[in-house]
């Protein structure tokens, strides 16, 4: 069995797994988490879950050199703003630390988490980025 390694996972039976992200009916204003209203519009009972996309943009990140111990470092947690309009933050691979720039393309990518499981042995799934082809 495969479970979220986050909260903002959704995995089905199947084991497909993707990011949810929260939109207004009203406004179509999107939202990372779940809120009894709209941030923007402020109407009530609008927010409808969706399942967000794989295509974003970096926005920010920080190269992490101090981890827990068997974390390898360094590496890149970053925040990025996915096409679908919400913001999540996330591990980077695959790109040089002199590449990076805000803006640039980024694709989500779903994950075992490292290989990391729970204590009945069930399988993780998580997620990073990695640079997509503009
Ligand atoms: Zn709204």
């Amino acid at each position: 069995m495969q479970i979220p390694g986050r909260s903002n996972i959704a995995v089905a039976d199947n084991g497909d797994a993707w990011v949810r992200g929260y939109r207004c009916s009203a406004c179509g204003t999107a939202a990372e988490v779940p809120t009894i209203a709209c941030r923007r519009c402020h109407a009530r009972g609008t927010m409808k879950e969706f399942r967000a996309g794989d295509s974003g943009k970096l926005v920010t990140w920080s190269i992490v050199h101090r981890s827990y111990p068997g974390v390898p470092v360094p590496f890149v947690s970053a925040v990025v703003r996915l096409d679908d309009g919400i913001s999540i933050k996330g591990n980077l691979d695959g790109v040089a630390h002199d590449d990076l720039s805000a803006g640039m393309p980024v694709r989500l990518v779903m994950d075992d988490a490292g290989g990391a499981k729970d204590k009945e042995g069930n399988d993780y799934v998580a997620y990073h980025f990695t640079a997509q082809a503009a």
